[in-house]
């Protein structure tokens, strides 16, 4: 006998092939029957009506462990995340201390193991002097998911800008680079643009043309060497043109990533967030991201990334705001909302989402509903929208740029291998661990 049927939903592929209406068979945490499911299971689920896909992938997540446990840690952020329908995250290195050393990456690997409600992989953040590190990661077959590296400086201390030693990261080592694209040197120049203390200030000293010129750089480097890179929370419609050009020149070389705050906000809103819309890269034009929702509909973007990165409202109205948006409770209903407003398909919600992340990470049964992958599932059930309430939220941050916005209701139920985590944004099974992700 099965452990879970889901019966009558209609499959949502993460590779964009046309959708059908069925059922779907889970057994030992893994898919093994798509179509018709005949016999009874331990589990059975009437899904007519809603939409199964799979468990979401967060590129870039900052759930602040180790170091700041008062604004975050892998069990706050991953109940986040899970009751939102996002079942993988991948977490940054900016933590504190970085995660920049096997030792480093042992402790963090043992923090989110004993706590993560959903799967995860762990960056390794580039610095000047351990590049020998990831090398010999590479050889023990052990490579972090992917590497980060900072061409501006943002929070904490990994600002890694020198083109030169990006040259000999991407020439001798294999894995994934991944770049925070703001440019130090042109950051530098703008610095006296704006007041630090106030949002829009902020916005001024990291202006746009900082953000092309690390573009610039992290394609070109790319091209020179053929080494896979991703460009992490594109801002500017400008910087999908750069990348536009890239992809003509090598189709999937240079990747990229969005996020919530830069798809659902813009300087218009600064007036109401006040500093807690501050944020590296800044919010940018309402054009900017009306652009950014036309690319992700049209499937120039590859990957959703919240780059959710709380701090206490306390902290955000203090003397020294720092730079960050929460974003792993909202980002999948607002995309939803924009599948239901017609202006985006399920099947290219669930590619950006979870298929193209799989791939581009190489992340092992992840990202599809085939047979032998793993059973993280997400079902939609389209329903009346309604404003989103700080009671909602799981992440220890407990605020949301989006409170009062009118959303979808979360997901009906979302599993990990096949176990229940969540129902209707509710954790429903606090013992849920997720496992690290392997990759290819
Ligand atoms: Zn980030």
């Amino acid at each position: 006998m099965l452990d879970l049927v889901i019966r009558g939903a209609t499959l949502v592929d993460g590779d964009e092939r046309a959708t059908v209406v069925g059922d779907l068979g889970v057994e030992a945490g893994r898919i093994v029957a798509i179509g018709q499911v005949p016999g009874a299971a331990r589990v059975e689920v009437v899904a007519e009506g809603a939409f199964l896909l799979p468990g979401a992938i967060d590129v870039h997540v900052h759930l602040r462990s180790p170091g700041h446990p008062a604004k975050e840690d892998f069990a706050t952020g991953t109940r986040a995340a899970g009751a939102g329908g996002i079942t993988t995250v991948l977490d940054m290195p900016n933590t504190e201390p970085p995660t920049t050393s096997p030792l480093r990456l042992l402790e963090k690997r043992r923090l989110a193991q004993a706590a993560a409600r959903v799967h995860f992989g762990l960056y390794l953040g580039a610095t000047a002097d351990n590049l020998d590190t990831l090398l010999a990661l590479e050889d023990r077959g052990q490579p972090p998911v992917a590497v980060k590296a900072y061409l501006g400086a943002s929070t904490g201390s990994l600002l890694f800008d020198d083109p030169g030693r990006l040259d000999r990261w991407l020439a001798d080592s294999q894995t994934l680079l991944c770049v925070h694209a703001e440019d130090q040197r042109l950051l530098d120049r703008a610095a006296d643009r704006g007041d630090v203390m106030d949002v829009r200030g902020h916005g001024l000293r990291r202006p746009p043309e900082a953000a092309l010129a690390a573009v610039a750089i992290a394609t070109g480097l790319a091209h020179r060497h053929g080494h896979p890179v991703h460009v992490c929370h594109l801002s500017l419609a400008r910087e999908l043109e750069l990348l536009a050009t890239s992809a003509a020149e090598r189709p999937g070389l240079v990747t990229c990533e969005v996020t919530p705050h830069h798809l659902f906000l813009s300087d218009l809103d600064l007036e109401a967030l006040g500093p807690l819309g501050k944020v590296n890269p800044p919010l940018r034009t309402a054009e900017d991201a009306a652009r950014l929702r036309e690319a992700l509909a049209a499937g120039r973007i590859d990957c959703l990334g919240t780059d959710h990165a709380p701090h206490l409202v306390a902290d955000k109205h203090g003397p020294h705001a720092p730079s960050g948006i929460p974003g792993l409770d909202t980002a999948m209903r607002l995309l939803v909302a924009e599948v239901l407003a017609g202006r985006l398909s399920w099947a290219r919600l669930a590619a950006v989402t979870s298929g193209r992340p799989a791939r581009r990470f190489q992340l092992v049964g992840k990202g599809a509903l085939q047979l032998g992958a793993d059973a993280d599932l997400v079902l939609w059930r389209p329903g009346p929208a309604q404003a989103l309430e700080a009671t909602e939220l799981h992440s220890r941050c407990a605020w949301s740029p989006w409170l009062g916005r009118l959303l979808p209701p979360p997901p009906e139920a979302v599993w990990i291998a096949g176990r229940l985590l969540a129902a209707r944004g509710r954790i429903v099974d606090d013992g849920v661990r997720g496992l690290e992700v392997r990759t290819r």
